[in-house]
């Protein structure tokens, strides 16, 4: 049997994959957005398919029901809750993971039929900013460039991106580039990430500066004469008046003549832009100082030229297109555009089309918490977990009097708190598009059979909206949906909008089975793709563009910035990636950033704990004491969950504002007061079962052997013993105790094999963690297991850097002491970086931080 042709459902890259029929995965070598690069979250897809924890019959009230009784239920809240109190009291909140069929239908639905604009998307939270920036620069959501631009500029700029984290593909292309024409690499972020260790220059400004960082470029450009006046006569509005904002704009914190020498002298660059850019109180402005210089030398829409968005989901883009957010229409129409909305209308044939847009993902919860939502429907999206504030989100949804949340996943923080359940298709289950980051569509393909009683989104919308009475949502398959939605962008066209898939509108199921990834404009005469606004064509009255004037924001209050984001290996609330033992072994705890003085003022020490308070929430990290974040800033990852990680919720700690035109929360600027936590015992266990923990800091992941957990707690303890049977169950007890040391090691064997292992101290555990996993379920001695270190003659590998070959921090930098001095040659001693090459950005930075220290050894 041959492989499947499909689609990475992580990042906005949108990697071509190809999997076999034993479920192995490899990247296509035939996709334009990868070339056969998967990264290590692709690597991993085949560990995530199993139906471990999956949702596979619908639930009302938390008991199994037939897909009648749970539709008629919800069709029925629904129509209810409309006749009662009017369609602005029922809401959808929906995801980026979504297939861009599945969002066509629930837009149609609701601002088509329920007549309402409540349906926003977890998308509000990645690149909302971006959205409204190239609105009010360009006239239109357009993406400008492609990814090879980012090959062929001679200077890339990476603002707020960690692009060899967050874009891993992205950032292999631009490497593999940069060895071939020497292009510059400068990365704008208040933190050094692995990216910037890579980068020829890193500007930590201080958050929120960049805007005063772009400025003062537009300001540097006019005085050097870099301008493109004709560029700027023929085609942009608003020149003197941006300038002027930026030439009074205050002076940034950090010496930018490098920086301003280079964008001033090199004709190609490509400004890369991301969430450290949007999820800001002025993302939008942000954006919007990036345009600004652009727009003023005319570097757009040209070969290695050009500001470029990268979104952080796989079908962000697709949403964007058919109207998944609250404030637009499908097709890059407007809502408060009557000619636009009656359009719309016409060509749907549908009875109640919304008039003013809806609510926004922030205000849609408050409305929750309000009273004002009488039905809420979640599609495959963690609201109670991803957005700021949880803890109040949850209680919102607690409070809407009928939530329905259709998801993969049998237990999810949201989930948790709804009415009905119901089951949906996960990827290779479900049949779709995509589109990525650059506007290329590409097939998502079934491969594996449904499980249970699942189906797909779109399927799940349709029957609802029968049920609910309306015609319009016949569709018998996602090909019927794609072609009507294709046919809905002669809207576009008609209206002079950049939307352009009339080309794909007449696709026989045919075809769109065999469909080969193609970036819009896709005209009807079958041209497809290229660039926007190289000879200007913008979509403001005239064809002209929009330079803004940008008032960089006032300093913030005091108390810690709390940086928020992504780590490697992980993707959004884990409820896919933490199935992969490998991915999990890269970082396997939610950790906080800080940097040295700060530690030492608030006497927390290394690999301790620190509780985040803002006002009565807390979070609580493991302490990463680096300077790789400033003074006064921290960083903690987004990904831990009251399944994973219950008491380390980055979110649940952070009260954030949102950008006053896109209505995206500030996820990187919120600000908590930090201090120690005092832990009366620190805990690791490893064990065969899932473990069942309730102790006052936990962090649970798989492992290739079952399952770890990091613990602590701040009431004494002594019955280790048993707290292992409660978590492992009966077997037999080997237990050492080192009163002097104040450590207890206890292990519970049973039918001959290790079951679990439980090391516990006064100060953080030192063991070697790996091995410890490596132990269980074998017939090892419990007594050499509670050693908690590698038998003799065996060195520690250390925390895993390389998933992919399992190689640790230790084994690299033992590599490095016998002489290696690159990463390709540190793959050639331990085959670190040598598969997926996510980790060689990772493996750079040990290279910088810690071979000179090893070499003075
Ligand atoms: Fe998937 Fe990685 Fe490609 Fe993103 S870069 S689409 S996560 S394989």
């Amino acid at each position: 049997m041959s492989e499947t042709r499909t689609t990475c459902p992580y990042c906005g890259v949108g990697c071509g994959v190809l999997v076999s029929p034993d479920g192995s995965v490899r990247g296509d070598p035939d996709h334009p957005a990868n070339y056969g690069r998967l990264c290590s979250k692709g690597s991993a897809l085949g560990e995530t398919i199993d139906l471990d924890g999956r949702l596979l019959q619908p639930e009302i009230g938390g008991d199994p029901a037939s897909w009648d009784a749970a539709l008629d239920l919800v069709a029925s809240r629904f129509a209810q809750a409309i006749a009662e109190h009017g369609p602005d009291s029922v809401a959808f909140y929906v995801s980026g993971q979504l297939l861009t069929e599945d969002y066509y239908v629930a837009n149609k639905l609701m601002k088509g039929y329920i007549g309402s604009a409540n349906i926003d998307t977890n998308s509000r939270l990645c690149m909302a900013s971006s959205v409204a920036g190239h609105k009010r620069a360009f006239g239109t959501d357009t993406v400008p460039g492609t990814y090879e631009d980012l090959e062929q500029a001679e200077l890339l700029v990476l603002v707020g991106s960690n692009l060899a984290w967050c874009h891993p593909v992205l950032w292999q292309r631009v490497q593999a580039a940069r060895e071939k024409t020497g292009m510059k690499v400068v990365v704008i972020d208040p933190r050094r990430t692995v990216t910037a260790d890579g980068a020829d220059l890193h500007l930590a400004i201080q958050p929120d500066e960049d805007a005063a960082v772009f400025g003062h470029l537009l300001a540097h450009l006019w005085e050097v004469g870099a301008i493109d006046a004709a560029y700027v006569r023929d085609h942009v509005d608003g020149f003197a008046e941006a300038l002027a904002a930026a030439r009074a704009a205050p002076e940034p914190s950090v010496d930018l003549r490098e920086f301003c020498r280079l964008w001033a002298r090199t004709e190609r660059v490509v400004t890369v832009y991301s969430q450290g850019v949007n999820q800001s109180i002025c993302g939008t402005d942000k954006v919007a100082s990036i345009l600004n210089c652009h727009l003023a030398t005319g570097r757009i829409g040209q070969p290695g030229m050009g500001p470029f968005s990268v979104t952080g989901q796989p079908n962000a883009m697709g949403g964007r297109e058919v109207g998944g957010l609250a404030n637009m229409l499908a097709n890059h129409l407007d809502i408060d555009n009557t000619d636009h909305r009656g359009a719309l209308q016409t060509f749907w044939g549908s009875p109640a089309m919304c008039t003013v847009p809806g609510l926004k993902a922030i205000d849609l919860f408050d409305a929750c918490a309000e009273g004002r939502i009488k039905a809420l429907w979640v599609m495959s999206t963690n609201p109670a977990v991803s957005l700021p504030d949880a803890s109040r989100v949850a209680d919102a949804i607690r409070t809407v009097p009928f939530t329905v949340v259709s998801d993969i996943m049998a237990r999810t923080d949201t989930g948790d708190l709804a009415d009905v359940l119901l089951p949906a298709s996960g990827w290779g289950e479900k049949s779709g598009t995509v589109t990525n980051s650059e506007r290329r569509i590409s097939r998502q393909r079934r491969f594996l059979p449904v499980p249970g009683q699942a189906r797909p989104d779109w399927k799940i919308i349709c029957d609802v909206a029968k049920r609910m009475g309306f015609d319009g949502f016949d569709f018998a398959t996602e090909a019927e949906v794609f072609a009507e939605y294709a046919s809905s962008t002669a809207l576009s066209v008609e209206f002079g909008r950049d939307l352009d898939l009339t080309g794909l509108s007449g696709l026989s199921a045919k075809a769109y089975d065999t469909l080969k990834p193609i970036q819009w404009p896709v005209a009807a005469d079958g041209a497809a793709g290229g660039r926007f606004f190289a000879g200007g064509g913008f979509y403001h009255h005239g064809g002209r563009a929009r330079m803004l004037p940008v008032t960089p924001p006032v300093a913030q209050p005091a108390g810690f910035v709390l940086n928020t984001g992504r780590i490697r290996d992980q993707w959004h609330t884990m409820t896919r990636t933490g199935k992969s033992p490998r991915l999990g072994a890269h970082l396997a705890e939610p950790f906080v950033e800080i940097h040295p003085d700060d530690a030492a003022r608030i006497g927390a020490a290394p690999a301790g704990l620190i509780a985040l308070r803002a006002g009565r929430a807390r979070g609580l990290f493991r302490t990463w004491v680096t300077d790789r974040v400033q003074p006064g800033q921290l960083f903690v990852p987004m990904h831990w969950t009251r399944q994973t990680g219950p008491a380390s919720l980055s979110n649940v700690a952070v009260k954030v504002g949102t950008d006053p035109y896109s209505g995206q929360p500030a996820l990187k600027a919120g600000r908590v007061d930090a201090a120690p936590y005092e832990a009366e015992w620190y805990g690791f266990l490893a064990c065969r079962a899932h473990p069942k923990v309730n102790t006052p800091y936990a962090a649970i992941a798989r492992t290739t052997t079952g399952w770890q957990v990091e613990m602590a707690g701040d009431v004494p303890l002594d019955d280790w013993a048993g707290m292992l049977h409660n978590i492992a169950g009966a077997g037999a007890i080997s237990r050492y105790d080192d009163p002097a040391s104040g450590q207890v090691r206890v292990a519970l064997s049973a039918n001959g094999g290790l079951e679990a292992v439980l090391f516990v101290a006064p100060e953080p555990v030192r063991v070697a963690r790996q091995t410890v996993v490596a132990q269980i379920g074998t017939d090892i001695s419990p007594l050499l297991a509670l050693a908690g270190r590698p038998a003799e003659g065996i060195a520690d590998a250390g925390p895993i850097v390389c998933s992919c070959m399992s190689v640790g921090r230790n084994t690299i930098l033992d590599a490095v002491r016998a002489g290696a001095s690159s990463v390709d040659a540190v793959g050639a001693v331990c085959g670190a970086g040598t598969s997926c090459g996510s980790c060689r950005a990772e493996i750079a930075g040990l290279l910088v931080q810690d071979a000179p220290k090893l070499a003075a050894e």
